[in-house]
């Protein structure tokens, strides 16, 4: 069986570069969070990833979420429920939760590496805590007082679950087609009626009671996005006591057959077929998208992390089968018997990629949550509001880059084991098909990509892209003080990347309101252009942090220098791709749109 160990040592190392959790300490508002608590929790999560759900991820796999159209319940794969509570008793639901509800209030930059941790080590189980935190964030964000009385702390333990009811059979990426309704009543409550469509952990048998968001119209709502509003629609209606109280009319009438995370029941959901299910308001009528949005914010940081999960596990199983697999000569020493296969050129350079996209995507995830924190938290009002600024514009790129990237990364996984990465039973397969679904939920790359030149940068006048153009410039200037070859490396092509970027930032913002459709045309090769340019920003950093380790003779010196081979890598192979994206944005859309309509 495959085995799965938490990268603590990059981990630890993004914590003390890219996200300096002694800096972020010294708030008020995360003094709890000091490096030896951190290290602890970072160790725990680590155990129980490897020693719990790492030894599920393939029976989950293969046994599969199971519906009973009888009572339309939903059962998990054997092992998940025990496991789920094993999560809850070590505190892993309430840790970036408020302390007022039952929480441990710790940073995002703390909880990105537990959640890779969980996306890891068995992806089908990660995606329940990862909708319940969306979920929880929704109603603080929005929710009265009663609705927060009511539920936070039960879903902050865990004893509660959450999920997040969008989709519906017409409308996907598009949410103004939603039909939902959701009709007042004389006291204050909604009935809802209409079907949800792929609504993941919409029904299972870890928790006693399931809170469910739902997207809905009021009958007065005006049409498209602006008539859309939220509601909390639980499986059990709750008496004044907190006790469960009667069924609500909203049922699971079945789940999907899929590709991959086969443990997670991805639900057909059913509201109002005995008179309407009674819902709670969240906030204001007809805002609802825009609360959602806010909630999505962090379900799609959440999926871009799934995307560097999978991504780990791949790599580590790549390389563990490299080592092992004896098979064909060295190029570089015919004569003698057969290697293993990690010694010929071309899987050194399928390793080197799925290592140095990992990396480089964790780094970035890294910073984007480092400026979460510091926008949440920093006393300083415009501190706040740049780190508020970094992660809007991130959060398009790191879910569109890091799902696309896992795409080649569990892809590779397959390839370097051979005809073996076709068989199941390695579990190569496995991450691959797991991985497929990261850039089609929460909004596929193509809608990542709308967000990323239209609202994030157009919109604006590219302030926030140009203001991080100018740090990634800043930066370069101080890796050009290095000598050491990689890095000195990395800073040229580092700054050709941004050259590119550069280049990429004016066309759209000289071509969007005249040629709308060219800017569109070159969104997604946008995405794969920053995020491999900031990707390769935040590897040079924790790089040239470790050639001062290096030089300080710091005992870990195989350690470090590997962080510089991996940089050296990024910036030979990965970033030319991103000036080709480059020249895809400014010279592909005529190409793109040259054939008619009819001609395909
Ligand atoms: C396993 C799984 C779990 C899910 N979990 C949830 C959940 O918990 N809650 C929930 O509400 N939903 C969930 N979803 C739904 C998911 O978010 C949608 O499938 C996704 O947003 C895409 O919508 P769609 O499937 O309708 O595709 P469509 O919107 O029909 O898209 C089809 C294609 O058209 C492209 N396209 C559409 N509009 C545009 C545009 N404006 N510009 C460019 N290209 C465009 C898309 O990129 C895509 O390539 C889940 C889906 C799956 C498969």
């Amino acid at each position: 069986m495959s085995t799965y160990q938490a990268p603590l040592k990059d981990m630890q190392l993004l914590l003390e570069t890219v996200a300096p959790l002694a800096e972020l300490c010294k708030l008020p508002h995360f003094a709890d969070a000091t490096p030896d608590t951190v290290n602890a929790i970072l160790e725990e999560s680590a155990k129980f990833a490897s020693e719990v759900l790492c030894p599920l991820n393939w029976s989950g796999d293969q046994e599969g979420a199971r519906h009973n159209p009888t009572d339309n319940s939903v059962a998990t794969p054997k092992g998940f429920k025990a496991a789920y509570h094993g999560y809850r008793a070590m505190g892993g639901t309430g840790l970036p939760m408020p302390e007022d509800f039952g929480g441990m209030g710790m940073p995002r930059c703390v909880v990105t590496l537990t959640d890779e941790m969980l996306h890891s080590s068995n992806m089908g189980f990660g995606l329940l805590p990862m909708l319940t935190q969306g979920a929880i964030e929704a109603i603080l964000l929005a929710g009265s007082d009663e609705l927060k009385a009511t539920y936070l702390a039960k879903m902050v333990s865990g004893e509660w679950t959450g999920t997040m009811n969008l989709t519906e059979p017409q409308a996907g990426s598009d949410l103004a087609l939603v039909k939902t309704r959701a009709e007042p009543q004389p006291d204050g409550t909604y009935k809802v009626f209409g079907t949800k469509i792929f609504i993941t952990y919409g029904e299972h048998d870890w928790a006693e009671n399931i809170v469910h968001l739902v997207l809905a119209r009021l009958p007065d709502a005006p049409p498209g996005v602006k008539g859309i509003s939220l509601l909390v629609v639980p499986k059990f209606l709750v008496n004044k006591d907190g006790s469960i109280g009667a069924r609500n009319d909203a049922k699971c009438i079945s789940i999907e057959h899929k590709l991959g995370i086969h443990a997670s029941p991805t639900s057909v959901m059913q509201y109002g077929d005995a008179g309407g299910a009674t819902g709670y308001i969240v906030g204001e009528p007809n805002r609802g998208l825009e609360y959602m949005f806010i909630m999505m914010n962090l379900a799609r940081f959440g999926v871009g992390l799934q995307g560097v999960g999978i991504s780990e596990r791949a790599y580590q199983h790549a390389v563990a089968f490299a080592r092992e697999r004896v098979q064909s000569r060295d190029v570089g020493a015919p004569k003698e018997p057969s290697v293993p296969i990690i010694r010929h050129p071309d899987v050194r350079r399928m390793l080197m990629r799925m290592r140095a996209q990992t990396e480089a995507a964790r780094a970035l995830a890294m910073a984007t949550a480092y400026a979460f924190d510091l926008a949440e938290a920093h006393p300083d009002a415009a501190v706040r509001a740049s780190n508020h600024a970094f992660v809007d514009l991130m959060i398009p790129i790191h879910k569109g880059w890091a799902t696309e990237m896992s795409q080649d990364v569990t892809y590779l996984g397959v390839q370097v084991h051979g005809g073996m990465g076709f068989v199941e039973e390695t579990g190569a397969a496995q991450y691959y098909r797991d991985a497929r679904i990261t850039p089609i939920y929460e909004g596929t790359t193509a809608i990542q990509a709308n967000d990323l030149v239209g609202r994030k940068m157009a919109r604006e006048g590219g302030v926030t892209a140009k203001a991080l153009i100018a740090s990634m410039r800043e930066f370069t200037r101080e890796l050009a003080t290095s000598q050491h070859p990689h890095l000195k490396v990395a800073h040229s092509r580092l700054n050709s990347g941004i050259d590119a970027l550069e280049r990429t930032v004016a066309f759209n913002l000289a071509n969007f309101n005249s040629n709308v459709r060219a800017c569109f045309a070159g969104s997604v090769p946008m995405v794969k252009l920053f995020g491999i340019v900031c990707g390769g920003w935040q590897l040079a950093r924790v790089a040239l942090e470790a050639e001062k380790r290096i030089k300080t003779g710091h005992a870990d010196k195989a350690f470090y220098e590997a962080k510089l081979a991996t940089l050296r890598f990024f910036a030979d192979t990965m970033i030319p791709e991103a000036i080709a994206a480059a020249d895809t944005v400014v010279n592909g859309a005529e190409g793109t749109l040259a054939l008619a309509e009819d001609a395909f």
